[in-house]
C-alpha cells in the first residue's frame, strides 16, 4: 500500500460531509475517517432538490446513475417547464409565470440519498456513529496532529479537521472561538466581538410546514387538481406553498413556508423541527384560493421547521480546519440550494487536498484557496435565497399587491416573474469547472 500523505477527519455524516468522503476516495494516498454524531447515517428531512449545477458534480462523481435510479429520472440538458407559478392569497389565483429550466429539479428522498453515498465509499475508510464531537485542539504551527475531543470522552487525531456537522456545528463554535483568541491577542476588539456573536445560528422569522398527501385522498375531494401532474408554487403575502408529486404520482409532497416580518435575525422559542396540526396550516394560509384550501385539508401530520441561518462568516478556514456546507453557511431554503452548496464545497475542497502539490505543509494554503474561492460564491447564493424568498412572499418593496388596478397587478406580476427567473438561473445554467480551475491554479 503507498504511504499516505495524511489524514482527514470529516466531522458528520450528512450530505456534505458524505460527498467529500466520496470526493476524497478518488485520492487513495490520504486517509480519511468520518464522524457522525448520530446512531446512523441515515438522514431524516425534507426531501431534497437537485438542480443540474449540483447534478454535474454528482455524475464527475460516479453518483449519476444510482442517484437516476432512486430518482426514476435522470435531468438532460434539455430545457424542461419545471413550476408554474400563480398569486393565490385571493380567492381566484392567477398564473403568471412557467418556469423553464434546463434539467428541471430531481427530487431525492434524503436517506436514500445518504445510502447512496455510503454505498460509493471504499471499505477502507473508518466511519464512526454516534460520535459527537465536542471541540478541537490544534497547535498554531505543524508539527503535532490535531486532536479532536469527542462527547464520550474518547479523543483522535487527524492532520485536517472538515467541520461539516451542520448548522449547529461544533467546529464552526470551536473556529470562531479559536480566530477571536487571535484577534483579541493582536487587540482587535471589534474582530473578536464579531466572531462570538457569529457562533449561534438564528431565525430567519420563517416557518416551514412539510407533508405529504396520498394521491388517492386528494383525488377524493379533487379529481382535477393540477397538484398531479404540474409542480406548482402557490404564492401570497408573508407565504408560499410548493406542491409536486412524487413517487410516480402516488404522493403529493407539500412544503409550506409562513414569515413573520420584523423576526429575521431573532431567536426562536421553542424546538427547531416538531409535529403540528393541520389546523395551524389552514389558519396561516386561511384566504388563500379554494384549490390551496383542498389541498391544505388532505394533509395529515405535517411537520414545522423554523428555518435558521448561521450569519456571514470572515472566513471558513482556521489553520488546518475547515468548514462546509450548513456548518459554514447555513441559509433559507427558497432556491432548494443549501444541500447543493454542501456537495460544490466538498467537491472542490476534496480537489485541492486531493492535488499532489498539497502535501502536509501546504495544507493552510490548500484551504485558504478553498475558502477564496467558495466563501464569496456561497455568500452570494444565500443573499440569491433570500431575495427569492422575498419574491414568493410579495416582500421588500411597498408595492400595494391587494389593491391596484388589474391590469397593473398582472404587469408587475409579469416582472416578478422576470426577476425570478433573473436571481435563480445560476442553478441550472452554470458548472462548478471554473471554480475547480481556479482553485487548481492558486495551488
Ligand atoms: C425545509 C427545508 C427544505 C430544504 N430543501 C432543500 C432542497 O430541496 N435542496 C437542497 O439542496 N437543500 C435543501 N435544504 C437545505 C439542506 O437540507 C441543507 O443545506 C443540507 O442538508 C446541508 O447539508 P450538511 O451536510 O452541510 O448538513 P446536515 O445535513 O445538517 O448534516 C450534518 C451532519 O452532522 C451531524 N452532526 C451534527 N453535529 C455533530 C457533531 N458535533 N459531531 C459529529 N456529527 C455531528 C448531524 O447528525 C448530521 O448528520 C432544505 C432545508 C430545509 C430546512
Amino acid at each position: 500500500m503507498s504511504a499516505k500523505r495524511f489524514r482527514v477527519a470529516i466531522c458528520g455524516g450528512g450530505i456534505g460531509g458524505l460527498t467529500c468522503a466520496v470526493a476524497l476516495s478518488k485520492y487513495p494516498d490520504i486517509d480519511v475517517y468520518v464522524y457522525e454524531a448520530g446512531t446512523s447515517f441515515a438522514q431524516n428531512g425534507p426531501g431534497c432538490g437537485v438542480w443540474l449545477r449540483t447534478w454535474n458534480i454528482l455524475q464527475k462523481l460516479g453518483l449519476d446513475q444510482d442517484l437516476a435510479k432512486i430518482a426514476g429520472t435522470q435531468p438532460t440538458d434539455d430545457p424542461v417547464s419545471t413550476f408554474s407559478f400563480r398569486k393565490s392569497d385571493r380567492a381566484e389565483g392567477i398564473d403568471f409565470l412557467q418556469l423553464t429550466t434546463r434539467g428541471g429539479l430531481l427530487g431525492i428522498h434524503r436517506s436514500d440519498f445518504s445510502r447512496v453515498l455510503l454505498q460509493h465509499l471504499p471499505s477502507t475508510y473508518r466511519t464512526h456513529c454516534f460520535k459527537r464531537l465536542l471541540s478541537y485542539r490544534q497547535r498554531s504551527s505543524y508539527p503535532g496532529p490535531i486532536e479532536l475531543v469527542f462527547a464520550d470522552g474518547t479523543t483522535a487525531t487527524c492532520d485536517v479537521l472538515i467541520g461539516a456537522d451542520g448548522i449547529k456545528s461544533s467546529v464552526r463554535r470551536s473556529l470562531l472561538r479559536e480566530q477571536g483568541y487571535r484577534a483579541r491577542a493582536d487587540g482587535r476588539q471589534r474582530d473578536y466581538d464579531h466572531l462570538l456573536d457569529s457562533v449561534d445560528p438564528v431565525w430567519s422569522g420563517t416557518l416551514a410546514y412539510t407533508a405529504v398527501i396520498s394521491a388517492e385522498r386528494l383525488k377524493a375531494r379533487a379529481p382535477q387538481h393540477r397538484a398531479f401532474d404540474q409542480p406548482t408554487q402557490y404564492l401570497g403575502k408573508n407565504g408560499y406553498i410548493l406542491v409536486y408529486p412524487i413517487a410516480q404520482g402516488k404522493i403529493i409532497n407539500v412544503a409550506g413556508f409562513h414569515t413573520r416580518p420584523g423576526r429575521e435575525n431573532t431567536s426562536f422559542a421553542g424546538p427547531w423541527i416538531r409535529r403540528t396540526e393541520r389546523d395551524e396550516l389552514l389558519s396561516a394560509y386561511s384566504r388563500w384560493e379554494p384549490e390551496v384550501q383542498v389541498l391544505l385539508e388532505c394533509i395529515e401530520k405535517p411537520s414545522q421547521w423554523a428555518v435558521h441561518t448561521s450569519k456571514p462568516l470572515n472566513s471558513y478556514v482556521s489553520g488546518r480546519v475547515v468548514l462546509l456546507g450548513d456548518a459554514a453557511h447555513a441559509m433559507e431554503p427558497h432556491q432548494g440550494t443549501g444541500a447543493g452548496q454542501a456537495i460544490e464545497d466538498a467537491y472542490l475542497l476534496a480537489t485541492l487536498l486531493g492535488q499532489w502539490r498539497t502535501t502536509i505543509d501546504s495544507i493552510p494554503h490548500a484551504l485558504r484557496s478553498y475558502d477564496a474561492i467558495r466563501r464569496p460564491f456561497a455568500n452570494d447564493i444565500v443573499r440569491r435565497n433570500r431575495l427569492t424568498g422575498n419574491q414568493f412572499m410579495f416582500l421588500g418593496d411597498n408595492f400595494d399587491w391587494d389593491n391596484c388596478p388589474d391590469d397593473i397587478l398582472r404587469n408587475r406580476l409579469r416582472h416578478l416573474g422576470g426577476a425570478i427567473m433573473n436571481n435563480w438561473d445560476w442553478a441550472w445554467s452554470t458548472t462548478i469547472d471554473e471554480s475547480v480551475a481556479e482553485g487548481i491554479r492558486m495551488l
